[in-house]
């Protein structure tokens, strides 16, 4: 599943390819892909321009000329620029075709992905209850201080939360861990100020490394055939033996997913 890195790399080669580029027409080929009136979502963006590129969580943000269109990938989403020359995939459920001859594709096998259209001036800060965005101020020690208090929730549960902080998925939540030698399944009861410095710091410094190398590329995260590096630097998660100290890696399961730790650097 892309994470805040994956969907922060999609965005930023949306915007290289498709900024202020005019949508003449939508095709339409799957309606379940949109949330709401499938005729009105072609309505309203037939005309319109992709004039602003935004994140919140792993949401996609277009801004257009007069409202704004939402895109989550989920487990499978992608978008790739096509032509009207190109067969259709079974794959391709939306398809943009934009004023100059192209033709954006959203192509999904699992076709748990979504697009909705809002009002422009819809409030993000309490989009989908999602909490701040780690590199927002908002997200601080004392933050996390706050949030921990009367909770008892293991660490990975909590960085996972997506109210607590966006963006954060299984991979990156295993990595902060790690970088924070606290263990995944350690009570978020039982951290000191300096653990909550450390999370805000090492999830900063994560994600931004993770952007840097275009995300992390584990199983089929490509839209227009990128390919993240950040796996190479994966230091837990997915992993045989700790780069650091050499001892074997454990996996746990905690809150229905795959937590990889080093028994011997994370307490
Ligand atoms: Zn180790």
């Amino acid at each position: 599943m892309p994470e805040l890195p994956e969907v922060e790399t999609v965005l930023r080669a949306l915007e290289l390819r498709v900024k202020d580029a005019e949508i003449s027409d939508i095709i339409i080929r799957w309606p379940k892909v949109i949330e709401g009136d499938p005729d009105v979502f072609a309505r309203t963006l037939k005309g319109q321009h992709f004039r602003g590129f935004n994140r919140r969580g792993k949401y996609l943000l277009f801004t257009m000329d007069d409202c704004l269109l939402v895109s989550h990938l989920r487990m499978e989403g992608k978008y790739f620029i096509k032509t009207d020359a190109d067969p259709f995939s079974r794959h391709e459920h939306l398809v943009f075709c934009l004023a100059d001859g192209r033709q954006l594709r959203y192509h999904d096998t699992r076709k748990f992905g979504r697009m909705q259209i809002l009002p422009k001036d819809t409030d993000l800060n309490s989009f989908h209850d999602l909490g701040p965005e780690p590199f927002a101020e908002a997200f601080s020690p004392a933050y996390i201080h706050a949030w921990r208090r009367g909770r008892k929730m293991p660490l990975k549960s909590l960085l996972l939360n997506q109210s607590f902080v966006a963006g954060v998925g299984n991979i990156y939540a295993d990595e902060i861990l790690f970088a924070c030698g606290l263990r995944p399944g350690r009570s978020c009861a039982r951290i000191t100020g300096k653990d909550e410095e450390n999370i805000v710091r090492e999830t900063r410094r994560i994600l931004s490394a993770a952007i840097a190398s275009g995300g992390t590329t584990i199983r089929s995260y490509n839209s227009f055939g990128i390919t993240g590096l950040f796996q190479l630097a994966c230091q837990v998660h997915e992993q045989k033996t700790c780069r650091q100290c050499g001892s074997e890696i454990k996996v746990k399961w905690i809150g229905g997913r795959s937590s990889y730790y080093c028994p011997h650097c994370q307490k």
